[in-house]
């Protein structure tokens, strides 16, 4: 066993550092406040190759591994949650999919722009009938000479408002299909379609600084050569998304403990009572250390996951166990950190009242609390195994 980090994944994450340092701070309370998320950040985020990073280069992505995608998830999180989102949403669910279940065509044809970030692409699942009960969606495709009629809405998609491209998933309809047990199948929609159309959720808690609203379909038609696998395959396709984005989650969670330890040391450091730092006090050790405690588990998760994928081994359970402990470790380390802070950590003064707020959202999506807690006792219980899949995602080295 080899734990150590290349000279590559050191350097992937002082660049990722520094471009959340010059690109995503500048600002970031003021967007938080007024929740305005910004376009021009993600076109930043493809030029310094973020969105690409563990897309093959012939597909012009920078080429990196796994781990790797963890690692700039973990420092842009450490910035401010939406720019993870957006990592998780463009390159995991959607880009990594398409790498998982494309045919070389379809690489071809929406790799090199999704690499770049000259096209920006998210994932739509839920439906405001079917969320933890993905099952249940209602959205359809209906088949309609060489392609395929949606019709239907997708709600709480990140980058609703700001993708070009959606990784759709729809229930089969029509003709025999609705007798039968439910199938599902996975396209590619483009936004520009006719009868595509988006609108944006206000009000929301936290991720104030990132874009997330409602998607619809009215008689929208795709071509069948935008499907990714066969009729039948939605649920498999969505399964597969979600190993990618759960892994982007779970690194992400970490970087929120990071940041969390960066405002707290500080702050524990400077403020006194009783003419003594804060951080003298052992019940305040005893919150730094539990943090401690959470990044350092939160990371040897994530890059078991990533060395996982890295070669190839099946690893939804594994997945599942790293984004159920760490977005549950970033949200109690969001608490403690406003606990030090005392009500100076009430307002946003300081960060940590921001990093409560976004470590809740990320226990919810991707399988909330509830949903991990039964896919670990099934996995033991011997009540849930994983099937072989059709594709699997390209290994590590690519080439
Ligand atoms: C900020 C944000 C961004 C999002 N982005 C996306 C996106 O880009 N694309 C996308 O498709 N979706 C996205 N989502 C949606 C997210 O994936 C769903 O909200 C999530 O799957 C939970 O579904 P739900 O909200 O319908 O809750 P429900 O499924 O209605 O759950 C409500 C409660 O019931 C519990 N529960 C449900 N089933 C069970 C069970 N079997 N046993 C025990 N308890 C159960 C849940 O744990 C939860 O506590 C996003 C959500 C948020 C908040």
């Amino acid at each position: 066993m080899d734990f150590s980090l290349s000279t590559e994944h050191n350097q992937i994450r002082e660049a990722a550092h520094k471009f959340a340092q010059s690109e995503i701070v500048p600002g970031l309370r003021e967007r938080d406040r007024e929740a305005r998320s910004d376009r021009g950040m993600l076109d930043k985020m493809g030029a310094a190759g973020f969105l690409g990073v563990c897309v093959p280069a012939k597909y012009g992505g920078m080429d990196a591994d796994y781990i790797s995608l963890g690692i700039v998830c973990e420092e842009l999180e450490r910035a401010d949650t939406s720019a993870r989102v957006v990592m998780s949403v463009h390159t995991g669910l959607h880009t990594m999919t398409l790498m998982q279940w494309g045919t070389e065509e379809q690489k071809a044809r929406w790799l090199p722009d999704l690499a770049t970030g000259k096209k920006i692409a998210g994932f739509a699942l839920t439906e405001p009938n079917a969320g933890s009960d993905a099952a249940n969606i209602r959205t359809t495709a209906i088949r309609d000479g060489d392609g395929y009629v949606l019709n239907g809405s997708k709600t709480w998609i990140s980058l609703a408002n700001f993708a070009d491209q959606f990784l759709v998933i729809a229930r089969l309809a029509g003709g025999s299909e609705d007798s039968k047990r439910p199938r599902y199948a996975a396209f590619i929609v483009d936004r520009t379609l006719r009868g595509f159309s988006s609108k944006a959720i206000h009000g929301k808690l936290g991720v104030r600084a990132g874009d997330t609203g409602e998607i619809f379909f009215d008689n929208v038609r795709v071509g069948e050569d935008c499907m990714l696998g066969e009729e039948g395959d939605g649920f498999r396709v969505a399964m597969s998304a979600l190993d990618h984005g759960r892994f982007t989650v779970a690194s992400g969670s970490v970087g929120i403990i990071v940041a969390c330890l960066d405002a707290c040391t500080k702050y524990a450091n400077e403020r006194t009572v009783g003419g003594k730092p804060i951080g003298t006090k052992q019940l305040v050790q005893q919150m730094i250390a539990s943090m401690v405690q959470g990044r350092d588990i939160g990371r040897l998760l994530y890059y078991q996951v990533g060395w996982m994928k890295n070669v190839g081994l099946r690893h939804t359970r594994e997945v599942s166990l790293a984004k159920w402990t760490n977005c549950a470790a970033a949200f109690d380390a969001a608490n403690k950190a406003i606990e030090i802070h005392g009500a100076y950590g009430y307002a946003d003064e300081f960060p940590v009242e921001r990093y409560f707020r976004n470590s809740r959202g990320a226990v919810i999506y991707e399988g909330t609390h509830e949903i991990h807690t039964i896919v670990q006792a099934e996995y033991e219980l011997g009540m849930r195994a994983d099937k072989p899949l059709k594709h699997t995602l390209p290994t590590w080295p690519f080439s």
